[in-house]
């Protein structure tokens, strides 16, 4: 009896070279820049470094959430420098096992990359009150995805711009995302597909 063939491998995902830098930036420190416009749907930058579960993660705020029971800590990169924004113009997207920042919008030359960390956040120990954004939509406080207002929930479903663990745990808890579309430029990006099994 033939053994059954094993799945192919997810095709290679080439993030393309912004010239991305990083700069100092008031208030928060550095902030990372693109030398290079950024078109709406080009990923970005690549999130890399050593990954922890919930109970070996030696510092939350120095990582991101990237599985249910995962989260990967600061690589020394210009991916741990991404600052937060409640209106960011960048958001999270994830291929496979890998989590990246993909262009929500289209981003010029020489302006501020961010994310909105909450978009990561599920059943996480750390929040920060106090946000300092200062985009529109500011929220004042970042914290779990599950927290935050519907309406800006269902902004990032709608861009698909969410890692797989918060469409789960979304699930698993009664919060219904509608994926109303995903990015042009990336429709041949595999998107995550928890959301499509309903
Ligand atoms: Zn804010």
């Amino acid at each position: 009896m033939a053994a059954a063939q094993p799945p192919a491998p997810p095709a290679e995902v080439v993030v393309p070279d912004h010239g991305l830098y990083e700069q100092p930036v008031p208030v928060k420190g550095r902030g990372v820049f693109p030398a290079r416009a950024i078109p709406r749907g080009a990923l970005v930058i690549k999130f890399v470094g050593p990954v922890y579960t919930r109970d070996t993660c030696p510092e939350f705020s120095e990582a991101i959430q990237v599985g249910v029971n995962a989260w990967m800590h600061s690589s020394g990169g210009l991916d741990d420098l991404v600052n937060h924004a409640c209106d960011p113009n960048c958001g999270l997207w994830q291929v496979g096992p890998d989590t990246f920042l993909i262009a929500l919008r289209d981003i010029p030359a020489g302006e501020e990359l961010s994310f909105d960390y909450s978009t990561s956040m599920v059943d996480e120990p750390w929040s920060l009150e106090g946000c300092g954004c200062g985009t529109a939509l500011c929220r004042g406080v970042v914290a779990n995805f599950l927290d935050m207002p519907a309406d800006h929930q269902a902004r990032y479903a709608a861009a698909g711009a969410l890692p797989e663990h918060v469409w789960v745990t979304a699930k698993a808890r009664g919060v219904r995302l509608v994926r109303a579309g995903t990015l042009d430029a990336v429709a041949a990006v595999p998107a995550n597909p928890a959301d499509a099994a309903e």
